[in-house]
């Protein structure tokens, strides 16, 4: 009994020293974690450096972007034809992708030989070889007279240009056709090329933030990159790692000097790696007592599968026996476990390169997610991974050991590279069919020149018709006379209250104008909230609301008992009789106090204030923001005869000859008209440019049919008309996973500032996903590129609108002077212009492109509605003198 265990013993030392040994003499393939760490940062360089546009041209692993924007999400369907070039078996497939309920994929699937001949002729034979096979395969299949589109899967570095352009940069494996390194291969194929899976080869594809590939245009989304590692190391980067058996087997390679990892890492070249060290291990009399058999010293009689067998944990020492029994080298018991042992060294020594280099991209996607824990899933193929008893165990290990903040899931994907190429091929079926869809939605808000000029050529009709006596009634723009008569000449003095209703706040003013040299203007203001129940209430209880803020105001500056003059800026549509009558037309802009359509709005404040018996005041002037808007820009500036606003709501202004203000007597001088343009298309003439979009947002708000060019042009409605795009698109399937949230049913939600927030161009992709987080919007990277787009529709259209308008205006102050070039000066206010930004650019430019003989300014105003009415009320004082 002790003898026998003894024995034991004794030959577990033996086996112990062997293994030893064998440790040492391929010490060069272990490697300690740090080592793998350090290699793992060496290929995130090489990331970086691949897609980076300068570096590009020089890096190793190219990371050649697919073209392909998203991984599969679940929602294609269809049925393709899937090619599969460039593994061990040339493939076709046939994947069916429906998904009634549950998504569900069907695969049908031939192997076609590709004799040597074939894949070391030339191009030409390859590819003709190929399709013949595809024309085979179709008509077994029944489908020759169908068009299906054809995913390839084409397992070589390829540059890609397109989704389906693609370069051959050089062969690899055991391929090497003349004639097709440098040309597309979808043109030698003459077929339909999509972007391919992940292939028997060690490749990998994944999703890299668009941004950060530098040869793409755009920095929007994600797109699928193949990161062709395989040539990783092909700089020398790897030197160190490499031992003689990885350069011996690149010399007897295909391609020597290239694909140095992949030559380290695949299942291609394992087996023999593990023949060239029992050949080196052989001579040396280290394994079968020196025995060297012509079979042993054959290339490729020692294949991968055999290493798999040789390390499986029961039989494995049995298979080698057998294994290495046809070559002939008559293996002792102790030859096996030696054997098994070289086995497990360059399995693994594959396994933990391959963990370092996807842990590379692991960390990668890690930090361009901004998360400390990545949770991602890889998709794996690959015989060697599927088939071998240890590889991915060891590689799942390794990977986790150097990305421990990460929950990385590996999926093994069957037959991945083909279902992948069909996969793909589906992806961008959906994406092109979706992009066509959305495209042809958001087409009804690009409008032409053509469209455009009409816009302005009916802005024109519609300013006659306001203008002219018989038409003024029925006219939808109804070119109010202010009674300004003149811009500020500088002589204007004193001090004056302002009021300013109708914009997003309600502000008293105090404005001290100094003439003089040193012109001054001095202002003192204090914002009220109107709340919403005093907006939408009794007419009494709005303008008591007023007055009892100008009391706050008066006790606050401490001149209560001043009588000061007061001008009121109104912003809404008034019809003036004179300076200081302005009877409301109607309320706009959510302002809805009964009582007061049909009043004049001054009278209306005298009596609140006399209700109040606190103190008095001399309404001098009615007001309209455009008109203060112009008033304050011609302080500054003499050329600006024309006034704008881009805010909650859109209108405009200028000065018209009093020979054409047919509602007005008198036929000398000019007189400012307040347009009210923004009820332009109210009589349906701009029907045929409005969308649905336009008249869901009319339908829900408080002056249905009203205002139809201000719901197109201004912030108030901007974000409700993106709004109901994205309703629209989410119905149609293309965003936010199909879900409505309550979010996106809520009226309002989509403020203006949103918008410009989203357009802005210095914004990351993953900005613009937190700001749609931030309204409860639960968005993919796809989602924001699409509301992107569509927030920015929307804006040019408004922007365009308004410039179309513009462009009618200034043409007709042009030809009323009989001038053939004119300069002229536009004061804007508004915060749409101001913080838009693109409003103010595409605005500019359409009024260039439709007024080409009016040469523009835009002058940005101050507070027009305080200083305007201020100067304006100076104005009417100074008038008023002068008629007394
Ligand atoms: P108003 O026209 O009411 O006198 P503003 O000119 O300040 O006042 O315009 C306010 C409107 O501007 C808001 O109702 C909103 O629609 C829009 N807006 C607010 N912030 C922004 C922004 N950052 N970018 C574009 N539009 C904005
Ligand atoms: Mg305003």
């Amino acid at each position: 009994m002790i003898a026998a265990q003894l024995l034991a013993y004794y030959f577990t030392e033996l086996k112990d020293d062997k293994v030893k040994k064998i440790d040492k003499y391929l010490y060069a393939m272990r490697f300690s974690d740090e080592t793998l760490m350090d290699i793992m940062k060496r290929f995130r360089r090489e990331l970086g450096n691949g897609l980076g546009r300068d570096t590009n041209p020089t890096a190793t692993v190219k990371m050649l972007p697919t073209f392909v924007r998203s991984i599969p999400d679940g929602s294609e369907k269809g049925d393709f034809i899937a090619l599969d070039l460039g593994g061990s078996a040339f493939r076709i497939l046939r994947v069916k992708v429906s998904h009634e309920k549950k998504q569900t994929v069907q695969m049908e699937s031939q192997i076609y030989d590709t004799p040597e001949d074939i894949i070391h002729g030339s191009g030409t034979r390859l590819f003709d070889h190929v399709a013949e096979c595809l024309g085979d395969f179709m008509e077994k299949q029944n489908i020759k007279d169908k068009k299906l589109s054809v995913g390839f899967t084409f397992s070589f570095p390829c540059a890609q240009t397109k989704l389906n352009e693609s370069y051959l940069l050089t062969w690899t494996k055991r391929f090497k056709a003349s004639g097709v390194e440098g040309m597309d291969v979808v043109t030698l194929l003459n077929k339909a090329i999509k972007k391919r899976g992940v292939g028997t080869g060690t490749n990998a594809c994944y999703m890299e933030e668009l941004r950060h590939i530098d040869l793409v245009e755009g920095d929007e989304g994600r797109m699928c990159i193949n990161t062709e590692w395989g040539a990783f190391g092909d700089d020398g980067m790897l030197e160190d790692i490499r031992t003689e058996f990885d350069r011996e087997i690149d010399r007897g390679s295909l391609n020597p000097g290239k694909q140095l990892f992949e030559k380290m890492v695949s299942g291609m070249y394992m087996g023999e790696l593990v023949r060239l060290i029992l050949v080196k291990m052989a001579k040396e009399g280290f394994l079968f007592e020196g025995r060297i058999t012509p079979e042993l010293l054959t290339k490729g009689k020692f294949e991968t599968k055999h290493v798999s067998s040789i390390e499986k944990s029961k039989e494995g020492l049995a298979k080698a026996k057998d294994i290495l029994g046809r070559l002939g080298v008559e293996p002792s018991a102790d030859d096996c476990v030696a054997v098994q042992h070289v086995c497990t060294i360059v399995s693994h020594r594959s396994a933990n390169l391959l963990a370092a280099t996807l842990g590379g991209i692991l960390s990668r996607l890690k930090d361009n997610k901004g998360n400390p824990r990545l949770r991602t899933t890889v998709g794996i193929d690959g015989s060697l991974y599927k088939m071998h008893p240890q590889y991915a165990r060891r590689l799942h290990k390794t990977v986790r050991r150097l990305v421990p903040e990460s929950d990385v899931r590996f999926l093994l994907s069957e037959s991945g590279s083909s279902k992948g190429a069909a996969m793909v091929t589906a992806v961008a079926y959906r994406l092109a069919d979706q992009r066509r869809q959305i495209t042809e939605t958001l087409a009804e808000f690009r409008l032409t020149s053509d469209q455009l000029l009409e816009v302005k050529k009916r802005m024109r009709t519609e300013i006659q018709n306001g203008l002219g006596k018989k038409t003024h009634d029925s006219a939808t723009i109804k070119m109010w006379p202010t009674y300004v008569l003149s811009t500020p000449d500088g002589s204007e003095n004193g001090d004056f209250l302002a009021l300013d209703l109708g914009g997003t706040n309600f502000r008293v003013l105090l404005v001290k104008i100094r003439s003089g040299k040193r012109r001054t203007v001095e202002m003192h203001n204090k914002i009220y909230a109107i709340p919403m129940e005093v907006m939408q209430g009794t007419g009494e209880e709005l303008f008591d609301h007023i007055v009892q803020c100008i009391s706050d105001f008066l006790d606050y500056m401490g001149m209560k008992n001043t009588r000061l003059p007061l001008g009121f800026t109104f912003s809404f549509p008034c019809r003036q009789t004179s300076l200081d009558v302005g009877i409301l037309v109607t309320w706009t802009k959510g302002f809805k106090a009964t009582d007061c359509e049909g009043e004049d709005v001054v009278g209306l404040l005298r009596e609140g204030i006399k209700r109040r018996e606190e103190f008095d005041l001399d309404v001098v002037a009615v007001v309209n923001d455009t008109v203060g808007t112009m008033m304050t820009c011609a302080y500054e500036e003499p050329t600006c005869e024309v006034g704008l606003i881009a805010g909650t709501g859109s209108n405009a202004c200028y000065m018209e000859e009093m020979r054409n203000i047919e509602v007005v007597e008198g036929d000398v001088g000019r007189m400012c008209v307040n347009m009210e343009w923004g009820a332009f298309g109210d009589n349906g003439c701009l029907d045929d440019i409005r969308t649905e979009y336009d008249r869901a947002v009319d339908d829900f708000s408080l002056n249905l049919g009203k205002q139809r060019y201000e719901k197109m042009c201004s912030g108030m409605y901007l974000g409700e008309i993106v709004r109901n795009i994205l309703i629209d698109l989410t119905k149609r399937g293309f965003l936010f996973r199909g879900q409505i949230s309550e979010t996106l049913k809520t009226r309002g939600i989509f403020e203006t500032k949103f918008l410009s927030q989203i357009e802005s161009d210095r914004l990351a992709l993953l900005q613009v996903r937190s700001i749609l987080q931030q309204l409860g919007l639960d968005s993919t990277c796809d989602d924001s590129i699409i509301v992107k787009e569509v927030c920015g529709t929307v804006s040019r259209r408004a922007a365009q609108l308004c410039g179309a308008g513009m462009a009618a205006v200034v043409d007709k102050i042009r030809e009323n002077r009989g001038l053939n070039q004119m300069d002229i000066t536009v004061g804007v206010d508004g915060t749409l212009y101001k913080l838009h930004p693109h409003f103010s650019g595409i605005m500019h430019q359409t009024v260039k492109e439709l007024a080409p003989k009016c040469n523009v300014n835009f002058l940005l105003s101050e507070d027009g509605s305080g200083k305007g009415a201020a100067l304006i009320t100076a104005v009417g004082c100074r008038m008023r003198e002068q008629k007394s």
